[in-house]
């Protein structure tokens, strides 16, 4: 049902019945968000609730209310740790069957177009969830990340965060020795 492309006759039935879709779906069939998942979390325990209610108010277009809520297992882009993201999200939109009707809906709606496939539910989860994510998500509290990872600990006693930009600096440094040495070779060949 959620993979499903629904018609837009089909939509229509469901907004005028206010039919309501609630399912737990696991993160594996939204292949979008599975492909950011830390890998660390790979025991298929998360999964997202979805409840869809669709309507029709006299707008001419079928909408659909939306509540996404659960955990996605991601990897803290400050210590590399798994990340449990909270989801509790909630989105509004409304369903049009091509360009020149999305004119028509009002500024408080997103609006979707549906193409001659149809509409995808989980299509429009995967983007409002992509949607609603940071570019780069950390652990809230900064601690977390150093009890979270014994990697990472390790790690950071090796190399103190105030030493970071020489760190990443040295690639240059390598390089600038390596030219040297390059012409040192090629002064040594010429000679
Ligand atoms: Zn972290």
């Amino acid at each position: 049902m959620l993979a499903d492309r629904i018609g837009i006759p089909q939509l229509r039935e469901m907004a005028g019945r206010s039919e309501r879709v609630v399912a737990d779906i696991e993160l594996s069939e939204l292949q979008r968000i599975a492909d950011l998942l830390s890998r660390e979390s790979a025991d298929g325990s998360y999964r997202l609730r979805i409840e869809a209610q669709f309507a029709d108010h006299g707008r001419g277009y079928p909408e659909l209310e939306c509540h996404v809520s659960g955990r996605l297992p991601l990897d803290c882009q400050r210590c590399l740790g798994l990340l449990d993201w909270n989801i509790d999200l909630d989105f509004r939109l409304a369903i049009v069957q091509s360009d020149a009707e999305l004119d028509t809906v009002t500024d408080r709606f997103d609006a979707i177009v549906a193409d001659e496939h149809g509409f995808s539910l989980a299509d429009a989860v995967s983007d409002e969830v992509l949607g609603s994510l940071p570019l780069a998500p950390v652990h809230a509290d900064s601690n977390r990340c150093v009890t979270d990872s014994e990697y990472i600990r390790a790690k950071l006693v090796a190399t103190p965060a105030e030493h970071e930009p020489e760190q990443v600096n040295r690639p240059f440094a390598d390089l600038d020795v390596l030219v040297k040495q390059g012409k040192q070779a090629g002064d040594t060949d010429s000679n």
